[in-house]
């Protein structure tokens, strides 16, 4: 899969400025990085280019400023963060084009590390202004993305780029790469898609795809109850998309057709308050009280996505299979997500996950680091899982 793209291992960076865009889009408090997850996942690519003699200059984007520069949405502080990180000094230009950013650039030593500041300063970064693009390349040697989660806009730093410079993927970008390629591309079978979340509407690109590609897939979460419905199930009061019973009909139709198992939970815990610890019940799918919620999978259903993991070679998930969030309501999800960890520890599968909700609840569980491969990309990870091809990714292709 990798060798499809080019990669660091193709590039030759001693002496020579090297553009690396990085995802620098880090959460922050009264100027203090509050978690460098992403900041810690590029340290790899700035040390191997800095080590081999390049001029390590970093290239993000921060916030959503309003076309013009403002203080709010600078990168400076997070040049900080870097510097600390990295355990080498990290200098700052307070503009990412011209002669601000040149005169930094030709002040640089091999090794050196510079970030310049937010290119979304500049109108022409989201729109992939050609004249902005050339201010851009004008700056380096070659051109490095390590910005996977970046990597579906095709935006002046993210693609643009990569078209007027020899371009390469980070050892980010191709781990992300390498993972996700062993989990739907080319994948070993029996492939068992997991997909949960609120809502079906958010997920039918993501539905369609997968349903064409994957043996099995699991339905849970809020969407589950709109196929549910679509079968004519009782669900109570419990969130779902009536208007998308026709829809959720034609996705397992075509899974029909394409020889995709779909299971859909048999059970559930059925609450009267969408509240933590409200009280419980489990519920089969066809006994669901009126004005009950249900909140999370059941244990039946929890046993049975069970087996079919066992049976399962790859896994790739997506999206809480409970309102997980609620205490009483993460179990099903908690329960599934260990079990996937502990098959992966084993050997016996390769498991990858994305997505904010996801990440957020394999880490509640207390497995992300027992993985196979964790996406902290949400729009990109989506994207891709969707089949879409990812303009930042196409344009380091060979
Ligand atoms: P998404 O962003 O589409 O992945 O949706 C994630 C959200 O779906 C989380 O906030 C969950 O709390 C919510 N969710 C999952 N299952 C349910 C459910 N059965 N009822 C209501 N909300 C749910």
């Amino acid at each position: 899969m990798t060798k499809s793209f080019r990669t660091l291992d193709d590039a030759s960076v001693s002496g020579k400025r090297v553009l690396l865009r990085v995802d620098l889009n880090v959460p922050m408090e009264h100027g203090k990085v509050t978690d460098a997850t992403r900041i810690e996942r590029v340290l790899h690519t700035i040390r191997e280019i800095s080590k081999k003699g390049g001029k390590v200059i970093l290239l993000a984007h921060f916030g959503r400023p309003k076309g013009g520069p403002d203080e709010a949405n600078s990168l400076r502080p997070v040049a900080a963060a870097v510097a600390e990180h990295l355990q080498q000094p990290v200098a700052f230009a307070a503009d990412c084009i011209g002669e601000v950013a040149a005169k930094a650039i030709a002040a640089m030593k091999d090794g050196d590390v510079l970030l310049l500041e937010n290119t979304r300063f500049h109108k022409g970064e989201e729109k992939n202004d050609p004249a902005f693009v050339d201010e851009l390349a004008r700056l380096g040697d070659l051109y490095v993305n390590d910005a996977f989660s970046a990597a579906h806009r095709a935006h002046a730093s993210t693609e643009g780029i990569a078209h007027k410079l020899p371009a390469f993927a980070g050892r980010a970008m191709q781990a992300e790469l390498e993972a996700l390629g062993k989990a739907l591309e080319s994948p070993k079978r029996p492939l068992v898609a997991i997909v949960g979340g609120a809502k079906i509407s958010s997920k039918l690109d993501l539905l369609g795809n997968l349903v064409a590609k994957v043996d099995a897939l699991v339905i849970g979460g809020g969407m589950a109850n709109t196929f549910l419905n679509a079968q004519g199930l009782p669900v109570g009061k419990s969130l779902c998309e009536k208007d998308l019973a026709e829809t959720a009909r034609a996705i397992m139709a075509k899974a029909q057709e394409t020889r995709c198992a779909i299971l859909l939970p048999v059970d559930a815990m059925v609450a009267f308050h969408f509240a933590a610890n409200a009280p419980s019940h489990d519920y089969g799918v066809d006994a669901i009280p009126d004005g009950g919620m249900m909140l999370d999978i059941g244990q039946l259903s929890v046993d049975r996505i069970k087996a079919s993991i066992n049976e399962a070679a790859t896994v790739v998930w997506n999206g809480p299979l409970g309102a997980f969030e609620l205490a009483g309501f993460e179990h099903g999800t908690y329960q599934l997500a260990r079990h996937v960890a502990e098959r992966t520890k084993a050997g016996k599968l390769v498991s990858v996950a994305g997505g904010g909700d996801t990440v957020a609840a394999l880490n509640g569980a207390g497995v992300a680091h027992d993985f196979t491969y964790v996406s902290t990309a949400g729009g990109a990870f989506l994207e891709w899982m969707e089949g879409k091809a990812l303009p930042g990714v196409e344009a380091l292709r060979r």
